[in-house]
């Protein structure tokens, strides 16, 4: 089959990589003149590794295996964990470029458009900005929140913006050394270190839209590994944290995956988790005759990914609380809540992956 893939991102590089393992053709358009990801880094947890392994994405060194997730207030004291493994494949810390190194890689044998996008798809024929051609039997739109591809189609889908915004960078392991992944909550801003291959650490920090604060006032009072990261990173870029008010997994012409389909906000770490399952999905469903395959792989994949956008949704607002009485309350619960709470999320989002099932 001759699949047409809008967008070279997590999602759009999975998918090439699992369809050239089936034995299909794939063509991918991508907007940007080269293959690259922004971002810093990105923590992959056993469901999105394992959906790696099986589309043909080479794992095993990638990134920095991760013991465990903790949460802490913002003076250090550890709110609640969750480390047991749900699986053989262990989650993974990775810096953005690796990982996408990893999966061009894997997909490499695709028919790569660079600097070009869809201006045109009519019956499977797709025209590029370039005025090329290509005709497919497949259109695929991974091509990120702001997808063209879906707008091209004529489905205007609002943004939700969160209330919150995000700065990302990588910084050296010195500077804030510490052994594995903590989220520091505050009062309406929270900084995550997550330490990634090499020397080098993963910062990104969250501040409510009402707080106008510079970065070293807003995190004075959090534990120096917090400080030390931030005084490094006051170059950050910052973007909104926004989702789609609904999902679009179909359109006239086209199917969808990953954020193009469903971004949600990254509370849980998994939207890229999401587009890495939804493209090992979709290549299991078109073994399928292609009527068949599409309705196929939405059925599998719609209740899972509203599950999780909720969670994370849910979680963000509880995170990025702003009141004393609230953070105060929030913090004493969690330090009393069961490990098994933050245990049990974990193994249900194994328990769903396409790999737990197969
Ligand atoms: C602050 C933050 C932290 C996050 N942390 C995590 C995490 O720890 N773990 C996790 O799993 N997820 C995380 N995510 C979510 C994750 O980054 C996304 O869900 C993931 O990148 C989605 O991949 P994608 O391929 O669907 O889209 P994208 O990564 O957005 O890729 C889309 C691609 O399409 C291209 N493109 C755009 N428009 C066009 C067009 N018109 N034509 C052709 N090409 C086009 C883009 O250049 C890009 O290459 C985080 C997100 C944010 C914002």
């Amino acid at each position: 089959m001759q699949v047409l893939i809008s967008g070279a991102g997590i999602g759009g590089l999975s998918l090439a990589a699992g369809l050239l393992r089936a034995g299909h053709s794939v063509h991918i358009v991508e907007r940007s003149l080269e293959l690259r990801s922004g971002g810093a880094g990105i923590a992959l947890f056993s469901n999105a590794t394992a959906c790696l392994r099986w589309l043909g994405v080479q794992v095993d060194g990638l990134g920095r295996i991760s013991q465990g997730f903790a949460v802490a207030t913002a003076q250090g004291k550890v709110l609640g964990a969750a480390g047991e493994p749900v699986s053989d494949e262990p989650a993974r810390c990775v810096s953005r470029e690796a990982l996408h190194d990893a999966l061009a890689l894997a997909a490499q044998g695709a028919e790569l458009y660079l600097g070009q996008e869809l201006v045109a798809l009519h019956d499977g024929l797709a025209t590029l900005s370039s005025g090329e051609r290509i005709q497919a039997d497949l259109v695929v739109g991974a091509d990120g929140i702001h997808s063209g591809l879906r707008s091209l189609l004529g489905a205007e889908v609002p943004l939700v913006d969160s209330g919150y915004r995000c700065w990302r960078a990588l910084v050296a392991s010195g500077v804030g050394e510490q052994p594995d992944s903590v989220e520091y909550w505050g009062r309406g801003v929270r900084a995550g270190i997550v330490p990634l291959e090499g020397d080098q650490l993963y910062l990104f920090l969250t501040m409510n839209n009402g707080l106008k604060l510079g970065l070293e006032e807003a995190f004075s009072e959090f534990v120096d590994p917090v400080r030390a990261c931030v005084a490094a990173a006051l170059d950050a870029e910052v973007r909104p944290i926004q989702s789609m008010a609904k999902h679009v997994w179909q359109l006239p012409g086209a199917v969808f995956l990953g954020d193009a389909a469903h971004a949600f906000t990254p509370n849980m770490g998994q939207g890229a988790g999401m587009a890495i399952e939804d493209a090992m999905v979709l290549v299991q469903c078109l073994e399928q005759p292609l009527d068949q395959a599409i309705p196929a792989y939405i059925a599998r994949r719609a209740e899972r990914v509203q599950w999780v956008a909720e969670s994370s949704e849910r979680l963000g607002k509880v995170a990025q609380w702003q009141s004393g009485l609230g953070t105060a309350l929030r913090n004493s619960m969690m330090a009393v809540s069961p490990k098994s709470a933050q245990q049990k999320v974990m193994m249900r989002l194994w328990e769903g992956s396409p790999v737990a099932q197969i």
